[in-house]
C-alpha cells in the first residue's frame, strides 16, 4: 500500500488538513519531464515577462494573505502574529526576486582584440529540487522557489508532510500566474524526497542536519550542486555590562516563541560573570509568555508539531532534573492539542545531550562562563554554527568577539532568530552546506556561469602568451 501523507492541526489533532498517498517515484519522473519542457519555455521568455509573472504571484499572495496566515496557524500551530509576519515576508521575498529577473546577470571582461568580446553570463541550472521543513511552511518554500524561478528554473517542491496543505495552497496560488508545470508540489516522505533528488539538476534542502547530510551525500554522488540549511544549537552570550531586563526579554522570545521551533532559536544562554540577575529575569520572562491557542491574537507559545515532540521536551527536562539540573520554568502539557509550556534549565550536567544535539522545541539552558573567552569557547563547542547573539554596551568587546564566533549569522543586542530576505542567510560547520540562500547570493546556486568569447569574422581567439609557430 502507498505511504499516506497526513497533516493534522497540532492544536486540534482531530482536524486533518491533508490526507493523500505519497507521490511515487514514477510520478516524480513524470512531473520532472513536464517541468523540463516548461522550464525551457520559461527561460526563453523575455525577462520582463518573468518579472510580471512573479510580481503577480506576490500581489495575489498579499491579497490572500489573511487566508494563508489562518492556514499556517491551523496546520503547524504557529501563533497568528508570527504567521501573518511569515506570509508578509514571503510576499516580500517573491517581490524581491521578481525584480532580480531584471538585474545584471553577468560581467564583461577585456579580450585580446578591441573588436572582440568576452563575457560571463548566468544560465539557469534547469530543475531545482526543493525539500523543505514544516516550521516555515510558506516562507522557506517560497524563498527557494522565487529565487529558482527568477533565475529561469523550474521547481519540484517536496514539502514536509506536516506542511502539505500549505504547500498545496501555494501550488494552487501560483497556477494562475505561472506556466503550467513550472512549479509542482510533490507531497511525500523520504522515498518521494529521494526521487526528487534523482531528478533535480540542483538540490536545495532545509531541515535537520542528519537528513540534510545524507541528502547532500546523495546529490554529490550524482554530481549535482547542493545547498543544505540545517540545525543549530544557537547561543546568546550575555556580558556583565548588558542591560539585564532587555537581554532577558529578547532571549525569552528568541528561545521560546513559536514553541522554540525555529532553526535559529536560542538554545543556550551563556552568562559571563554573576549569573543571578539575568537568570532571575529570564525565568520571569519565560514564565510570563502567553501559551495557548495559536489562533488567539496574544499567544506567543502555541503547541509543538506533534505528540512525540512534546514527549521529547518533557523527557529531556525530567532527565536533566534527575541529574541535578534546576528547572526554572515549565515544562507542563497544555491542551487541547500538543501544547507544552517552555522549559528553562539551569546547572545542567556537562554530559547533557542538550549541549550537543538540537532539541527542536521550547527548551533552553543557562551556562555560566567566567570570562568572555570562555563564553566564546562554549559557544563554539558544538558541531553547529547557525546563529549567535552578544548582549553588551561595550562596542570594543563586541567587535573583538564577533569574528571569533562559529556562526553564519551574529546579532549584537538582538535575537538569534529572524531572517531578512535581501541578506544572505546560512550557517557554518554542520549547520550548512553550499552557497548562501536569500538576497542576490541565491544566484550562485540557481545558475551556472557560461563564459562566452566572440568577435567579428575573421576572428580567432589568439593567446598572446603563446609562442607564434615559426
Ligand atoms: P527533517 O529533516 O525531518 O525533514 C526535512 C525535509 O526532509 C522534509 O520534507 C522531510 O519529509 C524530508 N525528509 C526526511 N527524511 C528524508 C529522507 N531520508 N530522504 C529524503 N527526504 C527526507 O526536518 P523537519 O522536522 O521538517 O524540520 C525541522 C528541522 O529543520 C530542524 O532541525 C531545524 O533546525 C531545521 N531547519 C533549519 C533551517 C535553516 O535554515 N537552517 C530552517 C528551518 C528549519
Amino acid at each position: 500500500m502507498d505511504e499516506l501523507v497526513v497533516s493534522r492541526s497540532p492544536h486540534a489533532p482531530s482536524d486533518v488538513l491533508f490526507e493523500e498517498g505519497a507521490t511515487s517515484a514514477a510520478k516524480v519522473n513524470r512531473a520532472a519531464d513536464l517541468a523540463s519542457g516548461s522550464q525551457r519555455q520559461w527561460a526563453a521568455m523575455p525577462a520582463i515577462s518573468r518579472e510580471r509573472a512573479l510580481a503577480t504571484v506576490a500581489a495575489v499572495l498579499e491579497e490572500r494573505s489573511g487566508e494563508l496566515a489562518a492556514l499556517v496557524v491551523r496546520e503547524v500551530g504557529k501563533p497568528l502574529a508570527e504567521a501573518r509576519g511569515e506570509v508578509a515576508r514571503a510576499a516580500a521575498v517573491v517581490r524581491f526576486y521578481s525584480q532580480q529577473t531584471l538585474a545584471a546577470n553577468g560581467e564583461v571582461f577585456p579580450s585580446g582584440s578591441p573588436d572582440a568580446m568576452q563575457f560571463v553570463v548566468r544560465r539557469p541550472v534547469g530543475i531545482a529540487g526543493l525539500i523543505t521543513p514544516w516550521n516555515f511552511p510558506v516562507l522557506i518554500p517560497l524563498w527557494k522557489a522565487a529565487a529558482a524561478l527568477a533565475y529561469g528554473n523550474a521547481v519540484l517542491l517536496k514539502p514536509a508532510p506536516a506542511a502539505s496543505a500549505c504547500a498545496r495552497w501555494l501550488e494552487d496560488l501560483v497556477a494562475g500566474s505561472l506556466p503550467a508545470h513550472l512549479l509542482q508540489v510533490l507531497p511525500g516522505g523520504a522515498e518521494t524526497g529521494r526521487a526528487v533528488v534523482e531528478r533535480s539538476d540542483a538540490l536545495s534542502f532545509t531541515g535537520s542536519t542528519a537528513v540534510g547530510s545524507a541528502l547532500a551525500a546523495h546529490a554529490n554522488r550524482l554530481g549535482r550542486p547542493v545547498q543544505a540549511e540545517m540545525g543549530g544549537l544557537n547561543a546568546s552570550i550575555v556580558l556583565p555590562d548588558a542591560d539585564v531586563e532587555f537581554a532577558a526579554g529578547v532571549i525569552a522570545s528568541a528561545a521560546m516563541a513559536y514553541a522554540g521551533q525555529k532553526c535559529t532559536a536560542t538554545r543556550r544562554v551563556i552568562v559571563v560573570g554573576d549569573p543571578d540577575a539575568l537568570t532571575e529575569a529570564l525565568a520571569e520572562q519565560v514564565r510570563a509568555l502567553p501559551c495557548g491557542d495559536p489562533a488567539s491574537a496574544g499567544t506567543v507559545v502555541g503547541p509543538v508539531i506533534d505528540d512525540l515532540s512534546r514527549q521529547r521536551v518533557l523527557d529531556a527536562a525530567r532527565t536533566e532534573q534527575s541529574q541535578g539540573a534546576r528547572v526554572l520554568a515549565g515544562p507542563k502539557p497544555f491542551g487541547p492539542g500538543w501544547g507544552v509550556t517552555p522549559a528553562l534549565l539551569d546547572r545542567i550536567d556537562a554530559s547533557s545531550p542538550l549541549l550537543r544535539e538540537e532539541l527542536f522545541g521550547p527548551v533552553c539552558v543557562i551556562i555560566r562562563a567566567g570570562s568572555a573567552d570562555e563564553a566564546v569557547a562554549r559557544t563554539n563547542e558544538t558541531q553547529y554554527g547557525l546563529s549567535a547573539a552578544v548582549f553588551t554596551h561595550d562596542l570594543d568587546m563586541a567587535l573583538r568577539l564577533v569574528p571569533r564566533l562559529d556562526a553564519g549569522m551574529v546579532r549584537v543586542n538582538g535575537p538569534t532568530t529572524g531572517a531578512d530576505h535581501h541578506i544572505p542567510f546560512g550557517g557554518v560547520k554542520r549547520s550548512s552546506i553550499g552557497p548562501r540562500e536569500l538576497g542576490t547570493s541565491a544566484a550562485a546556486f540557481y545558475t551556472h556561469q557560461q563564459t562566452v568569447s566572440f568577435g567579428p569574422q575573421p576572428w580567432a581567439a589568439v593567446d598572446p602568451l603563446e609562442e607564434p609557430v615559426a
